[in-house]
């Protein structure tokens, strides 16, 4: 069986700590690996290799970073089938799925390419007589990324591009249950040229993350996974001094107006709601149908569910592959009943096909679903989809202004001054129009609002330059000597 260790300094490292979790491919059920898992000792030790490489780092000129980026952006474009063939064995997602991940994470090593312009401070000469002020941006030292399960390369790669081109040395504590990808990008930062210590992964749990949270040497945390983990994440980095942005779990709507092409908004639902089996932070997972679209909706959308061919994620015909793990798919199983017990109508039931092998659960689709429901309260992170019926454009947005969460959020309509009004009104950070899945590119920033995020900046793009970089404004005079003179008074711009 396969023994996934820690990357420390440019090499792997055995764990010492005497403890290993087991990695799975869900699309057998059977365990393919054992991770170490890190002792706090262990954290302590990739920190202090973390620090002395960051002290050079910081120094090496910004196209020196720059070429490594460059370097590391074909490497990873050349390998890119490779990672997602890692990613598919461990998460499940299908192969294609996968590679979608990867192009997007690529897309952040892209905009990292570009660090000696985002680099770029501002100068105001003459500020006061013989007085210019300017500002330069700095990296923090050693700063830390925690990742979740359901984007194993893509997420690791939105913190580590724009964290390491800014010039700080970056420690990665990966999900345990799909750390592999975490390897293999830093096998390739080596190969691309950067300098051993740079790029760390530290695997663990609780105890590791713990360690990275009250390390007096980590001055900045990135944290992507679920919302009571991110608010833990958030109140323990900043008591302990740290710069946090911790992006939580969602519950994202997709509202279709009565005047919606139906067949385009079915397919939507369909891909936003299934994709990935539903396991991302960005899958619709509550349809809100606007008057009378309601029952042609979930009929369209009905009417697509049996074609969706679901396998493992490895074989090129599948579209939807497992969950990550036996416990998750019995959760979601769970909240099927649940919604059945508390009157949801069931359309589709994707328990019937859950005696295959590995961790499967097909797709399901309920009616008539309302607010009190555990199935919409709760974020349930598996391909249910549920319908909720309103009868106005007010009613929709107020229920997605109501909700917990506010990742993203969309809008079905072919009229644009509803979809602009709707971009008004509505509380999300992300909002697509006749989009289903708004991921910002790599030059705008990610973030959700309310139990999505906590923290003042979103992830990658100018707030991942913000969040890694601190700014220093310097004021500076050469005056001739002989106009020098004392002044107790507060300095002021003449
Ligand atoms: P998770 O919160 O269980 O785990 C995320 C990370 O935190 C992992 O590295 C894990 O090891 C660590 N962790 C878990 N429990 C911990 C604890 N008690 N103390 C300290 N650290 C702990 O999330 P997950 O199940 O891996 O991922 C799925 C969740 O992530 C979903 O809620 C999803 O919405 C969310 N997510 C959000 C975004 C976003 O951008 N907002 C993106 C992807 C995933």
């Amino acid at each position: 069986m396969n023994h996934i260790a820690h990357w420390i300094g440019g090499a792997e490292r055995a764990g010492e700590s005497g403890r290993v979790g087991p990695v799975f491919n869900p699309a057998t059920g059977s365990q393919i690996a054992s991770v170490d898992l890190a002792s706090a000792d262990e954290v302590a030790a990739a920190v202090a290799v973390a620090k002395e490489a960051a002290k050079h780092w910081r120094e090496a000129s910004l196209s020196k970073r720059s070429a490594v980026l460059f370097k590391f952006r074909e490497l990873l474009a050349a390998n890119a089938g490779e990672l997602a063939k890692i990613v598919t064995t461990e998460h499940g997602k299908v192969l294609a799925d996968a590679a979608g991940e990867v192009a997007r994470g690529l897309e952040n090593v892209e905009f990292a390419t570009g660090i000696p312009h985002l680099m770029k401070g501002s100068f105001s000469e003459q500020a006061a007589t013989g007085v210019d002020v300017y500002s330069i941006r700095q990296p923090l030292g050693v700063v830390a990324g925690i990742t979740p399960f359901n984007f194993p390369a893509m997420v690791p790669l939105w913190m580590c591009a724009t964290a390491i081109a800014a010039g700080n040395a970056f420690v990665l504590k990966p999900s345990e249950k799909d750390p592999s990808a975490s390897l293999f990008l830093a096998r390739l930062w080596k190969e691309a040229g950067l300098p051993d210590g740079v790029f760390t992964v530290v695997h663990g749990d609780k105890e590791a993350v713990d360690a990275l949270l009250t390390h007096p040497d980590i001055a900045a945390v990135s944290f992507v996974g679920s919302t009571p983990i991110a608010k833990y994440i958030y109140e323990t980095g900043t008591a302990h001094g740290k710069r946090v942005q911790a992006l939580g779990g969602a519950k994202n709507h997709m509202i279709v107006l009565p005047d919606a092409e139906l067949d385009a908004a079915a397919d939507a639902a369909i891909s936003a709601g299934y994709g990935a089996a539903g396991e991302r932070c960005m899958a619709i997972s509550v349809v809100v149908a606007v008057g009378d679209i309601a029952d042609p909706l979930v009929e369209a959308i009905a009417a697509r569910l049996p074609k969706i061919k679901i396998g493992d994620g490895a074989d090129p015909d599948s579209e939807m592959g497992p969950l990550i793990s036996a416990q998750h798919r019995d959760k979601v199983a769970g909240y099927i009943e649940a919604g059945a017990s508390e009157g949801a109508k069931i359309i589709a039931d994707g328990r019937d096909i859950s005696e295959k092998p590995g961790f499967f659960l097909g797709a399901t689709l309920l009616d008539n679903v309302t607010p009190s429901m555990t199935v919409y309260t709760d974020e349930i992170f598996g391909p249910v989809l549920s319908i909720v019926r309103v009868g106005t454009y007010a009613e929709a947005v107020e229920l997605v202004n109501n909700n917990e969460y506010g990742n993203g959020t969309a809008i079905f309509t072919r009229d644009g001054g509803a979809a602009r009004q709707f971009q008004f009104d509505v509380n999300a950070g992300m909002v697509g129009v006749n989009v289903p899945i708004p991921v910002p590119v790599a030059y705008y920033s990610f973030g959700g609002w309310k139990a999505s995020l906590f923290g003042d900046t979103h992830m990658y793009g100018p707030d991942g330059i913000h969040f890694f970089t601190r700014s220093k404004v310097v004021t500076s005079r050469w005056p001739d000597p002989g106009t020098s003179a004392i002044d107790l008074g507060f300095p002021q711009t003449r």
